[in-house]
């Protein structure tokens, strides 16, 4: 059975990313007795939750966003993980053990030299990439006032009052538009996110509360409620947000800098037009080719829904853990991350 207290193994651990996912397999790991090594890219950890702002409003709304500190803290202090960032695995090869090398991201044009590694079990936690609206209807890269909800998460965070990247003025009608790129049979993204309705309820209410003049709208084609107490802020949301079911066509620039939306009325199916000058596309979770590549080096299964197989039992040591296997969020992340660690265990002691 897999450990339940820290007693030492030799056993090695390899894991590829350093979000809220892999982090909190390796904590896991580390905390029964294994050595672990975390492979980042980047040059900081926490990956997408760590770029994300405090939507507290009197009180915390759970968003999950300060675990991501929390766990690179507990990760760094461990003793049994060895934190690799700005590194790539490379040439990765199962034998009786997995074979590869951990080489630094190269700057461009700098040589690299790679470090040969040995693992027993290797975890896939390379998360996702948000979708990119580039080339969608609502002038994305063309409009600066289009932004993404990434984006908005680093204004949130850079100062109190939110402002229009185009002129710096203080917007006064501001819209988010939900699904971009998800639910979209056109691009074959069935899949929700299962984070962007939340994240944009829980940004809006933020912004209404600290700009109380700014009117915000959702468009939406139905709201997820996952996560706890989510029914309850939205339902609170309701009497502050206008919410509007229906999902804008496109988005022209007007000569006076606003942006005309433009949809089908729910009911009447009728075409209704309103001015915003700010949008902000709630675009959702894609997979990485390179982690479809690295997902098949190491014998995991690819499904075609555009992310490799979440769950179940790994493919001899192969495993994977967070939103590399789907869209999640925060909470699902860590809870998904905590079974992978178990399963991992259990192959580790039982498996072989
Ligand atoms: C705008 C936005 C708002 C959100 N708001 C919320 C919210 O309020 N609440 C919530 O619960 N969730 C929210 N989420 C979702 C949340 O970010 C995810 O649930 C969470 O980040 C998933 O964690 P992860 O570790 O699986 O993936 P990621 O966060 O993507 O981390 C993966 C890590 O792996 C690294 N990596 C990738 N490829 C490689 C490679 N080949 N080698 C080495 N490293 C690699 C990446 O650099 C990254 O650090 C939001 C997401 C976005 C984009
Ligand atoms: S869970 Fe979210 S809202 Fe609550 S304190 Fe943490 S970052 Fe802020
Ligand atoms: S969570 Fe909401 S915005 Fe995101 S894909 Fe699902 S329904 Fe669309």
């Amino acid at each position: 059975m897999p450990r339940s207290v820290e007693t030492m193994t030799d056993r090695q651990v390899l894991i590829i990313g350093g979000g809220i996912g892999g982090l909190t397999a390796a904590l896991a790991l580390a905390q029964m007795g294994y050595g672990v090594a975390v492979v980042e890219k980047e040059a900081a950890l926490g990956g997408h939750a760590a770029r994300l702002a405090c939507k507290a409003l009197e009180r915390c709304v759970k968003c999950g966003a300060c675990l991501a500190a929390q766990t690179i803290a507990a990760a760094a202090a461990h003793p049994r993980i060895r934190l690799h960032t700005g590194c790539r695995v490379s040439g990765i090869r199962r034998g009786d053990r997995f074979a590869f090398s951990i080489e630094p991201c190269a700057r461009e044009g700098a040589p690299s030299r790679g470090a040969p590694g040995e693992a027993d079990a290797v975890v896939l936690a390379a998360g996702f990439r948000t979708f990119d609206p580039a080339g969608t209807p609502y002038g994305y890269g063309l409009f600066p006032d289009v932004i993404t909800n990434l984006e908005l998460e680093g204004l949130l965070r850079a100062a109190p009052l939110l402002r229009r990247p185009s002129n710096g003025a203080a917007p006064t009608r501001m819209a988010f538009i939900q699904c971009v790129g998800s639910r979209d049979a056109a691009r074959g993204h069935l899949w929700c996110s299962a984070f962007c309705c939340a994240a944009a309820v829980r940004a809006a209410r933020l912004i209404k509360r600290r700009q109380p003049a700014l009117a915000i709208t959702i468009f939406y084609i139905d709201i997820q409620t996952f996560g706890r107490d989510f029914e309850s802020v939205y339902a609170q949301a309701r009497r502050e947000i206008r919410f509007v079911r229906a999902i804008p066509a496109e988005a022209v620039r007007r000569e006076s800098g606003g942006l005309l939306l433009c949809w089908l009325d729910d009911g009447s199916r009728a075409p209704v037009e309103e001015e915003f000058d700010l949008v902000v596309l709630s675009t959702g979770m894609t997979s990485c080719p390179e982690t479809l590549a690295l997902s098949q080096a190491i014998g995991l299964r690819l499904p075609g829904a555009g992310f490799p197989a979440a769950g179940g039992p790994g493919a001899g040591g192969a495993f994977i853990a967070g939103a590399a296997g789907g869209p999640m969020t925060i909470e699902q992340t860590i809870a998904d991350a905590r079974r992978t660690a178990w399963q991992v265990a259990r192959f580790l002691e039982e498996g072989r």
